[in-house]
């Protein structure tokens, strides 16, 4: 059936009655992320309650040839969220937010996908279980924005990210089906792994509506310094010293010195390790601790001993995304780009990868400044220009570019947790092809099969990844 937008807007309002939005500064705030990304106004928003309404909302597309763009809270760094067509309706899941099951034997929690990761965190602290993906977002993120973009956070460095931490989930496909895939125990072989089909896929597969997230336990006690560095070389080389060390740590995040004064700390670089552990062994810990970080030259400057007090010294670390748009904003006022990288690279390529993303910086004579979670080899060097300025734009996009290769020649990864969107399928090929004999083709052509076979109209999410 052709596609008529009235006809559209009618149909949607006898399902979505009071939670369908088509008022201009509505669809304005849905037209793009939190990235740089332009996007287009949508012609509708829709707030399903039901896995049936996310059916019908389905459905309703494949009859009148529309576009959807699911979204949880539209953080996305990469463009992941940001409709590039018109003929697109939001698919909110923000009002499907409950926690519908919580087994604090079998360590899962069902929940809907709409919950924000810190709501699900501080519920399950009564459990003394977390779910320990934690992007510096988690106050907004939502669980199934997290799933969707395959995302990582400040307990990376020892829980790794979403990946790990989904058992199982429930989605509506775009043939209008609902699909349960995975188990609720963590060993689960049932034919090809579904579930990581859709981890990372950034709603271009489908919608999830359930997700069967594994759990483990809170830390018994916890160790934790905040630590200052004149240089990054120091700071990169008390991290490789505590890897030598054999802690685990399950934070290891960092910002440089521009962050640091941006943030209005005292000059520096800044170095944040969270090692959960037993009673008994903290002493042990931070022995080992202090004497790397003083090895390396740097000063402990704060302490803690339980994870609540840590999280509330690692504050300035979750900042380092606000802290880049002050500097940007301050710069440029509205009429500014900020591009926001997100490469991992292995822990023995740190001191090469943050030593040549600096000289980069110089290279390009571009704004920039420096964090992430150091502690799995994930950093974020951010950068900003005047939009109009084409040559500054120039400069940033070929930073941009040249830290992807970058990370592709240290054996790395183009996005360890942000995804590729709309700003990374160029070095996508290029990291497939530096792989496969200097061709991208073959994968990416079975990533489209496997896009075709989910998604036979081509309803969810176009432009993104490789389209
Ligand atoms: C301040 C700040 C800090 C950040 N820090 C981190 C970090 O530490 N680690 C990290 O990984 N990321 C980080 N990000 C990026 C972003 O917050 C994460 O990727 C987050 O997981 C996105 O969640 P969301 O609910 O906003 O998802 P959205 O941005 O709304 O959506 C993400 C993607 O998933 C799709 N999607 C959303 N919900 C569904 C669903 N139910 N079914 C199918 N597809 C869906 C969307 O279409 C989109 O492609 C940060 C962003 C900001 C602004």
């Amino acid at each position: 059936m052709s596609q008529n937008k009235g006809d559209v807007i009618k149909e949607l309002e006898t399902v979505f009655r009071d939670r369908l939005f088509t008022e201009p500064h509505i669809l304005a705030l849905y037209s793009h992320d939190a990235s740089s990304e332009v996007g287009v106004k949508p012609m509708a928003v829709v707030q399903p309650v039901s896995v049936d309404e996310v059916v019908r909302v389905v459905k309703l597309a494949i009859d009148y040839g529309f576009k959807i763009v699911p979204v949880g809270s539209s953080t996305s760094l990469s463009g992941n969220a940001t409709p590039k067509l018109e003929n697109t309706v939001i698919v909110s899941l923000e009002r499907m937010n409950s926690i519908i099951e919580v087994s604090d034997i079998d360590w899962y929690a069902r929940v809907q996908p709409g919950i924000k990761v810190d709501e699900l965190n501080l519920e399950l602290m009564g459990y003394g279980l977390q779910w320990p993906v934690d992007p510096a977002s988690s106050k907004t993120a939502t669980v199934g924005g997290v799933i969707s973009n395959g995302g990582g956070g400040m307990r990376g460095a020892k829980y790794g990210p979403a990946s790990h931490w989904v058992l199982g989930l429930e989605a509506v496909i775009g043939t209008g089906d609902v699909i349960r895939v995975g188990c609720r125990t963590v060993k689960c072989r049932e034919g090809y792994n579904l579930v990581q089909v859709f981890i990372g896929s950034e709603g271009t597969l489908g919608i999830v509506t359930e997700a069967t997230l594994r759990l483990t336990p809170l830390p018994e006690s916890f160790v934790g310094v905040m630590a200052r560095f004149g240089n990054a070389e120091s700071l990169v080389d008390a991290v490789i010293r505590v890897r030598r060390d054999k802690l685990w740590p399950m934070v290891t995040e960092f910002i440089d010195d521009i962050t640091a004064q941006i943030l209005n700390l005292e000059p520096g670089y800044y170095l944040w390790i969270g090692v959960d552990t037993y009673t008994g062994s903290e002493q042990q810990i931070l022995s080992k601790l202090s004497a790397d970080i003083s090895s390396s030259g740097g000063e402990i400057i704060s302490k803690a001993s339980t994870w609540q007090e840590f999280s509330k010294i690692l504050e300035p670390r979750r900042m380092l995304y606000s802290a880049t748009l002050k500097a940007a904003f301050n710069d440029y006022g509205t009429d500014v780009f900020v591009a926001f990288e997100d490469v991992a690279v292995p822990m023995s390529k740190l001191p090469e990868a943050v030593r040549e993303i600096q000289s980069l910086g110089k290279k390009y004579n571009v704004k920039m400044n420096l964090g992430g979670h150091i502690g799995d080899g994930n950093l974020h060097p951010s950068v900003w220009a005047r939009r109009s300025d084409r040559d500054e734009m120039d400069r940033v996009l070929r930073f941009f570019e040249d830290v992807g290769k970058l990370a592709i020649r240290l054996s790395g990864t183009v996005s360890a947790e942000h995804g590729i969107g709309t700003q990374k399928r160029g070095l996508l090929r290029e990291a497939i092809s530096s792989r496969n004999g200097g061709n991208s083709d073959m994968v990416i052509g079975l990533m489209k099969g496997i896009k075709r076979i989910f998604d036979p109209h081509g309803i969810f999410n176009p432009g993104k990844i490789f389209d």
